[in-house]
């Protein structure tokens, strides 16, 4: 069976979050499990600096009444593991940034991302030959889209929602800029509140939708969660389930890490109390080391939960612990933060940033990593974190509640702390009930002990997606 990926991220080349890491692993364990994979994603100027070993594979055109463009096919010919495609346009894709400049998104996005597509489709019906191509959020979701409308060929489409925050929405002119006939500005179609929105159009188009976790798939069917596209999901629930991420367990490794300082596991635990001080010493920190440390390696949104960190700040400050954050994304928060950092310099330290080798050193040193998510479709942060020995504090919503497990001493399982209502105080409990255990080192072994052992490796998650396409070709 042929599956090709389309995505707008993928590690290693380019990553801003969870879609990259999915995106860039899947492919690798589904392989293992006899498929033949490929990957196609944009050449972004940050690829482009890589000066990666590449073949020049084909050329692509693509007309609308305007213009022109010309895309190029390049393979990456060290990728090993499974093809890899970028696709080059300069003018849409040599820039600085990957989705937005500045915290501003690209008002082009639509044809950045649809004509993507459109050359990602074209490439593969004529040189892939794919039974199954499987997008990715909005920025993908137009290739469903345009293989409805144009194409009549037997090859299946599969969506994946990793966040259904992000929908892709322009104004309505865009479905005519990207060559698409009007009439699919209509309620049932691409139409949203006077606008267009093409992950409406990729739910409606595609053959088969996914997300990132059981719990979130029926979250986004209600209005709290499914901002604005309930009903489409209600419509399509038939066709819709959700398959919980998983992790790269050969990448996210604390044996192998050559990002860490010291490579460990359950077994030499203490060697992460090292792993510790030397990110302190690197980082110039005069933390006290006996206290237990806790981080964020976050995208800094609303949705993390930045509003409840903030609202007990203080609080939080006047507790025997320490507390490091690694983020980049709204300037208002991310001000705040570093306006906190003067003020607490001994306790408290954020840095606001992107940075891969840092957050490896983070996970690795903390004792606690802290996930208040208001809504959260998967998560990729907190299995890390039990990965590397760090237990998750998370609210208990999407793929969190799907992973994280209270700690209850009376059983003696559990792997994290949970709370349940988006309230400041609610957390400040939680923050409490880890410090507790911090102070009991048996039981504390126990807890990581049960973090560290679990597995949310991609190895069954893979074989859902295999069962999935299994059923989507033979039906
Ligand atoms: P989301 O996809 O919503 O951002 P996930 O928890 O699914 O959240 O995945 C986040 C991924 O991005 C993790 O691999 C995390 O380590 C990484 N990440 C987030 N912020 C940063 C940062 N500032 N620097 C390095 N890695 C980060």
């Amino acid at each position: 069976m042929k599956i090709v990926f389309v995505a707008s991220e993928a590690t290693p080349y380019i990553k801003t979050g969870g879609l990259g890491d999915v995106v860039g692993s899947l492919p690798k364990y589904l392989k293992k499990l006899g498929l033949n994979v490929s990957l196609i994603i944009p050449f972004y100027h940050k690829i482009k600096e890589k000066n990666l070993n590449l073949e020049f594979i084909d050329e692509i055109e693509i007309k609308n009444e305007e213009k022109n463009y010309k895309f190029k096919i390049l393979k990456d010919k060290s990728n090993f593991d499974f093809d890899t495609f970028f696709i080059e346009n300069d003018y849409f894709f040599n820039r600085k940034g990957i989705y937005n400049e500045n915290n501003v998104d690209y008002s082009d996005n639509y044809l950045r991302f649809g004509f993507f597509s459109l050359a990602s489709l074209n490439f593969s019906i004529k040189n892939l030959e794919p039974d199954i191509i499987h997008v990715h959020d909005w920025q993908t979701s137009f290739l469903p889209i345009f293989k409805k409308t144009f194409f009549n060929i037997n090859i299946k489409t599969v969506l994946t929602i990793h966040n259904l925050a992000y929908q892709g929405i322009f104004n309505k002119d865009s479905i005519k800029e990207l060559g698409l006939p009007e009439d699919l500005y209509s309620i049932d179609k691409l139409e949203f509140y006077g606008n267009v929105n093409f992950l409406k159009g990729g739910l409606i188009f595609s053959d088969f939708i996914t997300t990132v976790s059981p719990t979130y798939s029926k979250e986004i069917q209600k209005e709290e969660f499914g901002f604005g596209l309930q009903g489409v999901l209600k419509d399509r629930r038939e066709n819709l389930i959700g398959i919980l991420n998983g992790i790269d367990y050969d990448y996210w490794n604390p044996e192998k890490d050559n990002m860490i300082y010291k490579n460990y596991n359950f077994t030499n635990i203490e060697l992460k109390n090292l792993n510790k001080e030397l990110l302190y010493k690197d980082l110039n920190l005069n933390f006290d080391i006996d206290k237990p440390l806790y981080s964020l390696i976050t995208r800094i949104t609303s949705q993390k939960g930045m509003d409840l960190i903030l609202e007990i700040f203080d609080k939080l400050m006047e507790l025997p612990i320490n507390l490091i954050i690694l983020g980049s994304g709204d300037k208002e928060i991310e001000d705040k933060f570093l306006e906190l950092n003067k003020i607490y310099p001994y306790k408290f330290h954020a840095l606001i940033k992107f940075d891969e080798e840092l957050s490896h050193k983070i996970y690795t040193g903390s004792d606690f990593f802290l996930m208040p998510s208001k809504f959260e479709p998967c998560g990729l942060s907190q299995m890390i974190s039990l990965r590397y020995g760090t237990i998750p504090i998370v609210r208990s919503t999407g793929g969190l509640r799907d992973t994280v497990i209270e700690y209850n001493e009376n059983i003696g399982c559990g792997n994290g702390f949970v709370f349940y209502d988006y309230e400041p105080y609610e957390l400040f409990d939680a923050i409490k009930r880890s410090l507790e255990l911090y102070n009991n080192k048996i039981k504390l072994q126990k807890v990581i002990k049960i973090g560290i052992s679990s597995d949310f490796s991609w190895e069954n998650s893979s074989r859902e997606y295999l069962k999935l396409y299994n059923k989507l070709i033979n039906k």
